[in-house]
């Protein structure tokens, strides 16, 4: 079975693997699609952190069912799934609880656990598998994990339709998070983003008002549009300490800022900042199965248009034309086409 297996920092590497076998619970899939994320981008070419070596790594993945493991029911061979890779251990308060995506103990598949999605099988857990509907194809299937990210996030800040919001930063999660805001009615909508590239993909899907925040006045266009007030909501999928700064200030007061990146390095915050302004701090990680099913419904209905900002390129070029390209900025969201 042909795989990447990551062995450390710019070396990842195609060699043939075992065939893996569905264990009791699990199913067995032919991988169709596996996308690459900013996480494989930052293991790759400044880690390895958290991801194991020498072990297949991928963790945005579809495929079909080819076999079932022992005791797994709801499920048939021929089925299309969107696997979710979140291992979380069961047995600890948070998972008992229903909150499985922070479980004190959880590990990913294709990150610190073995069996990634970049590999002709990888094996799954069956809950873990959600059934795509007809209409919705394998690489549209490899996107709904990053989606359910953005999904999560913007379900946790339960936006109302005639909110003014920002999203600051449009790489693949703002992109998710512009659809699910769109996709709840929110139409007064400013995204910053500094690369002109991704500002144009969030101009095709609609977004008319796409800044930069290097030169255009991002809050002061808030301010405009708000009476002086600024957004209600402040999303930041961008990371870093500019996009942190300027969704806490243009933050309306009572506001809430949602932090919905993971931090390549710790930011500064006068608290003051808040307290002044009584602005409240959400953050969101992962997601759950209810984030994977809302985002297959809205791939399945048509309103999360894909064909913008998503490649596709082959297993053997994965480096090159994958986390290269990631990389170098020139693609935005690159899909390996496992079968090919
Ligand atoms: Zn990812
Ligand atoms: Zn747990």
């Amino acid at each position: 079975v042909r795989a990447a297996v990551f062995y450390g920092r710019e070396d990842l590497r195609i060699e043939d693997v075992p065939e893996p076998a569905p264990g009791p619970g699990q199913v067995k899939l032919r991988v169709g699609f596996n996308g690459l994320c900013g996480s494989d981008l930052h293991e790759f070419y400044a880690g390895p952190r958290f991801y194991g070596s020498e072990m297949v790594i991928g963790h945005e993945f579809s495929g079909e069912v080819v076999e079932l493991g022992a005791g797994v029911s709801g499920l048939v061979e021929g089925d299309r799934v969107a696997a979710e890779p979140l291992l979380p251990c069961g047995a600890c308060h948070q998972c008992q609880t229903g909150e499985y995506h922070v479980c004190r103990r959880s590990a990913m598949q294709g990150c610190n656990a073995p069996g990634g999605g970049l590999a002709e099988y990888a094996v799954i857990r069956a809950d873990k598998a959600h059934i795509l509907p007809q209409e919705v194809g394998l690489a549209e299937g490899a996107l709904v994990e990053p989606l359910a990210v953005a999904e999560h996030g913007v379900s946790r800040a339960a936006p109302s339709a005639e909110e003014l919001v920002v999203v600051h930063g449009a790489g693949p999660i703002g992109v998710g998070v512009f659809l699910a805001l769109r996709a709840r009615g929110v139409e007064r909508i400013v995204v910053a983003e500094p690369s002109a590239q991704r500002a144009a993909v969030l101009r095709e899907l609609g977004g008319y008002t796409v800044l930069d925040p290097a030169n255009d006045d991002v809050n002061g266009t808030l301010m405009a549009m708000s009476d002086g007030d600024g957004a209600t909501l402040s999303i930041d999928a961008a990371g870093v300490q500019a996009s942190f700064d300027a969704a806490v200030r243009g933050t309306a007061k009572q506001g809430r800022i949602l932090l919905l990146a993971t931090y390549g390095a710790p930011v500064s915050l006068n608290p003051n900042e808040l307290v002044m302004s009584e602005r409240h701090v959400l953050s969101s990680k992962a997601y759950r199965s209810n984030d994977y099913r809302a985002v297959i419904a809205s791939l399945a209905s048509g309103r999360y248009p894909t064909e913008s900002w998503v490649q596709h390129v082959k297993l053997a070029d994965v480096v090159d034309a994958g986390l290269r390209a990631l990389r170098d900025q020139r693609a935005m969201k690159v899909l390996v086409d496992v079968r090919s």
